[in-house]
């Protein structure tokens, strides 16, 4: 019972929060669950990177989000945070499968996000895991449905829900896209969109991407609904 009220008391915060008027400089400032402020507090992530400061916002109201900014502004945790605070306002346990993927260009950008979730998730109950391929798909599979956030790289995802058992996204809430431009410019723009095709319309999906593209453009008109753009406002 109180759980429920923390979480509806959040979800006021989440519709009263009006970027225009509040220009949050700290995660604390953030309509962000007292768990994943922890998280973030022990691993040193006190202030918000301006990427942070303008995306987060906009990704705990639900909207889908397209979000351009330069390498090293912190697009990680721009995602990971709404990811986890999403979850945890659906009071997401193991029994409800996954609940969040995460597309990566490569196994080393997969595991650094795997890393970052681990540690500002530590005081959240979510189970998180990694599919980039190198392990047995059969060794990945038995792991899987009890995964509620999966990282992984195109190739590798697409092989998994290519197979008849094993990854169900039925329940799937969030699709997060990084590094989207590096994934087009590695050739994985059809591994993308046959991605994309088999999820539910009603997920949330966010696209993170350093440079914008008319290549990004596209893979956003295919893959999210009706979103807001973040970050650097030209090109496009
Ligand atoms: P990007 O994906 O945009 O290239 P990353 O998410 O990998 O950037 O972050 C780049 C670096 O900045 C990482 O070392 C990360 O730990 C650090 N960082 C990100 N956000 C913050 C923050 N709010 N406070 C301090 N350091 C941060
Ligand atoms: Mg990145």
């Amino acid at each position: 019972q109180k759980e429920d009220e923390y979480i509806e008391n959040l979800k006021t915060k989440i519709d009263e929060y009006d970027p225009k008027i509040t220009k949050a400089k700290f995660f604390k400032d953030l309509p962000i669950s007292d768990p994943t402020l922890k998280g973030l507090r022990e691993s040193s992530f006190i202030k918000l990177t301006e990427i942070q400061a303008d995306s987060i916002p906009v990704s705990l109201q639900g909207h889908d989000v397209l979000a351009a900014a330069k390498t090293g502004s912190g697009k990680t945790l721009a995602f990971l945070v709404p990811v986890i605070e999403k979850l945890y306002r659906e009071k997401w346990t193991e029994f409800d499968g996954l609940g969040a993927l995460i597309i990566s260009p490569t196994r080393e950008l997969a595991m650094q996000i795997y890393e970052v979730l681990t540690k500002i998730g530590s005081h959240t109950s979510f189970s998180a895991g990694l599919v980039i391929g190198g392990k047995d798909v059969k060794f990945e599979l038995e792991r899987i449905s009890r995964i509620n956030i999966l990282i992984g790289t195109p190739g590798r995802i697409l092989q998994h829900l290519d197979q008849a058992v094993g990854l169900n996204t039925s329940n799937l809430q969030m699709l997060v896209l990084d590094e989207a431009d590096r994934c087009l410019d590695m050739g994985f723009k059809k591994t993308l969109d046959a991605i994309v095709s088999t999820l539910s319309p009603s997920r949330q999906t966010l696209l993170f991407s350093a440079t914008q593209s008319q290549s990004v453009a596209d893979l956003a008109r295919l893959s999210l609904t009706d979103y807001k753009t973040v970050g650097t406002h030209d090109v496009m």
